[in-house]
């Protein structure tokens, strides 16, 4: 079963909570605070597996639950962290909020992702004493773990994508330009999953080709199983489009040619645009007058025919050729851009969510949301500041450090990103 998007939730780590201990030793009266902290919970990352090709196993686990970090012992003893969550997904997948629809992530590349970072541990008793309290008897919890309900799409990543209805030739078409071993047989929809081949243009150059399922008619409403497909040529470099110009099924080639080219305006304008080129299969089996007929025409609509019969290999290699030259013209695959947090769209619960507690006289922010933003801020420039400290204002955190009387000039930390305070 071919499955390119599901709904799973995440859940990182908690973090393990600071001890309240004294150093204990014999004949010694009074030790000073010894608990340590607690360790880091497990965060949610992802990794490309190039050996996936769908998104089948979500459908079997939707839950994944990173481990909480270990609680602080006694002698400073920090508790463990736990390992972060592991999950392999197939290239050219994209995570979204489930929520609020924002992408989090184009897993096109080899780079891990965090989705979702563990809680970090809370600090021992041993960090809370100062001159005038000695016997501090409190510690820190460990902060939670972010939990996010996460929509998994899979947008495969191919330079050139098959289009056209089913059993005009795409699957052998693909079998004999590359190593890939689709099936082939003589009835609509046999291609139910892409099917990925290197095709080797010459020593050292090649480029991806995908299979993508039989389109029909009324696919982009919907109808029948296309529609689900076409996604997956919209990151396709080019589009070959594939026309059985024999009209083997007693079909017209020419209003196919159409209703496909429509099909794909509908679905997404862009792909209609997409540099387009034109495979008129099983010459073999077409007279002179139907190629002739087809090629006017699709030569009219300012597209190159190139004709083949993929089943003889008869002109696939010259085909093959153009395809490589005009994708050495063209931008590269596209990958998708994450989607930064918006403060406008902060849910209230999201809002509220934040912590500060005064450490050694430093206000110290915890807010998870946050780590995001930082990241995302670039401290050098003028705008992103601003950008920054809108953030801070918006959400609330401005406010509440007034009112525990945060003075000018007082030190702020965020992560152990720290700066002076100034109203
Ligand atoms: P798809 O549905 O577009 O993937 O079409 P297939 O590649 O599965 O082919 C459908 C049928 O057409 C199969 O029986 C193929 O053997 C046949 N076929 C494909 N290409 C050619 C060709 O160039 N000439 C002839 N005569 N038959 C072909
Ligand atoms: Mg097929």
């Amino acid at each position: 079963m071919f499955v390119d998007s599901v709904k799973i939730y995440v859940k990182a780590g908690n973090g393990g909570n600071g001890a309240v201990s004294f150093h204990r030793e014999k004949y010694v009266a009074a030790g000073g605070p010894d608990g340590g902290d607690g360790g880091r919970g497990g965060d949610i990352v992802f990794v490309v597996d190039p050996s996936l090709s769908t998104l089948v196993d979500f459908r079997y686990r939707k839950k994944y639950i990173a481990g909480n970090g270990e609680d602080g012992r006694s002698k400073r003893c920090n508790g463990k962290s736990a390992e972060n969550l592991i999950i392999k997904v197939p290239r050219g997948t994209l995570i979204k909020d489930a929520k609020t629809g924002r992408l989090i992530a184009d897993c096109s590349s080899d780079q891990p992702v965090t989705v979702a970072k563990g809680g970090r541990g809370g600090k021992g008793n041993a960090w809370f004493a100062t001159p005038t309290r000695q016997i501090p008897r409190f510690a820190k919890p460990g902060y939670t773990g972010e939990e996010l309900e996460l929509n998994l799409e899979l947008k495969l990543l191919a330079d050139v994508g098959l289009v056209g209805f089913p059993n005009v030739g795409k699957s052998t078409l693909i079998s004999v330009v590359s190593a890939a071993k689709p099936k082939i047989a003589n009835y609509h929809f046999t291609t139910l999953t892409p099917v990925l081949g290197v095709v080797r243009v010459d020593e050292g150059k090649s480029f991806v080709m995908a299979d993508i399922p039989g389109l029909i008619e009324g696919a982009s409403d919907g109808v029948g199983l296309g529609h689900a497909f076409l996604r997956h040529v919209e990151r396709c470099r080019l589009i070959i489009h594939v026309v059985d110009v024999s009209g083997s099924e007693s079909r017209d080639p020419i209003a196919d040619f159409e209703a496909i080219n429509r099909e794909l305006a509908q679905f997404d304008q862009d792909l209609a645009e997409r540099p387009q080129i034109v495979a008129a299969n099983k010459c073999d089996m077409a007279t002179q007058e139907q190629i002739l007929r087809f090629r006017t025409y699709v030569e009219q609509q300012g597209y190159a025919c190139f004709e083949i019969s993929a089943a003889t290999t008869q002109g696939t290699h010259t085909l093959i050729a153009a395809v490589s030259d005009q994708l050495d013209d063209l931008p590269p695959i596209r990958e998708y851009q994450p989607e930064e947090i918006n403060p406008e769209t902060l849910t209230e619960e999201n809002k509220n969510r934040f912590e500060i507690s005064v450490i050694d006289g430093k206000y110290v922010i915890d807010a998870p949301w946050l780590d995001y933003v930082l990241g995302s801020v670039n401290m050098d420039d003028y705008e992103s500041l601003q950008y920054f400290q809108r953030v801070l204002r918006n959400s609330g955190i401005i406010d509440k450090l007034e009112e525990m009387g945060i003075q000018e000039g007082d030190t702020v930390d965020i992560f152990g990103f720290e700066f002076d305070f100034v109203f």
